[in-house]
């Protein structure tokens, strides 16, 4: 972990109304409390918020959490039960994986572990009716690990996050998005059963058919049901290369329009669909790659960057064709009739062929370049947004232009585009707008110790104009401070998401840093 800066410290949370002394956690000799593995729970990538745990947990079978929970459960109703917050690799933002007093669940330990998958170890490719291909993939597994594995078997999941080193147990707590999602939905619409420790039932199975209001809940549910310990996921055939094309706008509006039409049913069902389609803001002024990824050839950056000088805002169109042998001939064909149409500017399209597994783990090399350079563990106060495709104009035009552009400090990278709501199961706790297209905007920023605040002010701002133009964004990693905020979150599923709460974990114990409920009250 880099230097941690506290700004707004957990410790705020239920400080005041404290009744008794938490329990302390009995499992003698398996807590962590070193230095080292306490300041590892104590932040996360953010590097915003901070939270102080009283003892880590590696785990090396499921039982060690079980009795971990068990133990916070075993109170006499005159304390409060210590809280538990399964960390996958903390690469949340504002401290949604701390647990302040409580213990942090070092869920990648498991991953080295031998044993079942029900245990939250290995990867487990198999084949079965109904599912088809499958992979059974302990909690705390990486995606990237769970890529290199099926590719072994020549299968992949469909659906991705851009960055890969990330877990299984993180993103179904969230829902796990990127270019696949228009195709395929989140990762939460491709799993098909789960085993998870809830506060209640200890190790359980849920499914579509089996505990389903489980299942439902926890997909997406912030982690506040319980532990995802193993998901079974779903798999293809996996393709060999990928053809990743970037196209230039200068119009907004023709910019949109094309990335609708591409995500479209029409679209979608023909042979030739696209695999990925994503967009990003070319705004600023150097060299037109960002740290995510480094995709245009060097010769040309300097007509790139006078194309941005004279519109100050490019769009770029980013998307991808997979392909293998069977396809090899006609790929470059599907694609040029696919371009046919589109409205970009049209001596600005840029492609490339790089084999599929370096086209899903494009992220990791620009990671490694910040981390060689230290500015990888900064502060991240990153915003991400669901914002109605209705309303896409009026953001483009109040946050984009008339706050971004006029402060000028996003010096990172602004992605943007659309999903289809009907890739997403309403049933689950994910939150998306009320309507059948919505927009992904993502300020991926980039900043120091120094200057992270006029970003958060950035956030703020913009987050006010969506208020006032009464523009219904729903945060994504949803990070609030109050509960008439989340409940405004959640709107129609608030209730049920309470309830649930009060049946699968009544004492509030899991993952306290999303600041959702408050069990001191
Ligand atoms: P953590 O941050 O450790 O945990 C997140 C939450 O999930 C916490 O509340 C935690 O308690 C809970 N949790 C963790 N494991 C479990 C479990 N096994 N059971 C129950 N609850 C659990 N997200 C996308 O969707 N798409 C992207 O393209 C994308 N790109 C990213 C790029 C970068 C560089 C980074 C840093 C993040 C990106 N993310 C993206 C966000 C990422 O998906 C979230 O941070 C997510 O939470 C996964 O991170 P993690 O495994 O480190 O989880």
């Amino acid at each position: 972990m880099g230097k941690v800066i506290t700004t707004r410290s957990l410790s705020t949370v239920g400080k005041s109304k404290t009744r008794t002394q938490s329990l302390i956690p009995k499992l003698p000799g398996k807590l962590c409390t070193d230095p080292e593995s306490i300041s590892m729970a104590s932040t996360d990538f953010g590097n915003i918020v901070r939270g102080t745990p009283r003892g880590v947990l590696q785990p090396s079978c499921h039982e060690e959490i079980v009795d971990l929970v068990r133990d916070a459960y075993s109170n006499d109703n005159t304390s409060v039960p210590f809280p538990i917050a399964a960390r996958g690799c903390g690469h949340s933002v504002r401290g949604q994986a701390l647990a302040l007093g409580g213990v942090v669940v070092d869920m990648t330990s498991l991953a080295s572990c031998q044993g079942s998958t029900g245990g939250g170890a290995a990867i487990a490719v198999s084949w079965s009716r109904p599912f088809g291909h499958y992979a059974d993939v302990g909690g705390g597994q990486l995606w990237r690990d769970v890529l290199e594995e099926t590719l072994r078997h020549g299968l992949a999941p469909v659906s991705w996050t851009d960055y890969l080193y990330v877990t299984v147990g993180g993103t179904l707590s969230n829902a796990g998005i990127s270019g696949q999602t228009f195709r395929y939905g989140p990762q939460i619409s491709n799993v098909y059963e789960m085993d998870v420790i809830t506060g209640t039932l200890e190790l359980t199975t849920c499914s579509p058919d089996e505990n389903p209001d489980l299942f439902y809940s926890v997909l997406g549910g912030l982690g506040q049901f319980g532990i995802i310990m193993r998901a079974r996921i779903a798999l293809d055939r996996a393709p060999k290369r990928v053809k990743w094309v970037r196209i230039l706008y200068s119009d907004f509006s023709a910019f949109t329009r094309d990335q609708e039409h591409l995500v479209s049913k029409n679209a979608r069902d023909q042979d030739d669909a696209l695999d990925y389609v994503e967009g990003l803001l070319l705004v600023h002024q150097g060299p037109p790659d960002s740290w995510r990824s480094s995709f245009f050839p060097e010769p040309d950056h300097l007509r790139i960057g006078s194309l941005i000088d004279r519109h100050k805002i490019i769009y770029c169109l980013e998307v991808a064709k997979y392909y293998d042998d069977l396809t090899e001939n006609t790929v470059n064909e599907d694609l040029e009739n696919l371009f046919r149409g589109l409205s970009h500017i049209p001596e600005f399209l840029f492609q490339k062929d790089i084999a599929y597994i370096d086209f899903l783990d494009r992220v990791r090399k620009g990671e490694l370049k910040l981390r060689a350079q230290g500015r990888w563990d900064v502060p991240h106060p990153w915003l991400n947004l669901f914002v109605p495709k209705s309303r896409i104009s009026d953001f483009h035009d109040g946050v984009f232009k008339n706050i971004v552009l006029k402060r000028s400090i996003t010096t990172g990278t602004v992605l943007i585009y659309p999903v289809n709501r009907n890739k997403w199961d309403d049933r689950m706790s994910a939150v998306v707008p009320d309507e059948d297209v919505f927009y992904f905007v993502g300020f991926l920023h980039a900043c120091g110790f120094d200057d992270w605040q006029e970003f958060d002010l950035q956030n703020k701002e913009l987050l006010q104009f969506c208020e006032d133009a009464g523009i219904e964004v729903k945060q994504y990693l949803p990070h609030f401070g109050s509960e008439p905020e989340w409940m405004r979150h959640f709107g129609s599923k608030w209730r049920l998401f309470r309830e649930r709460k009060a049946r699968f974990d009544p004492k509030m114990i899991f993952a306290p840093g999303q600041r959702i409920f408050d069990r001191n009250r």
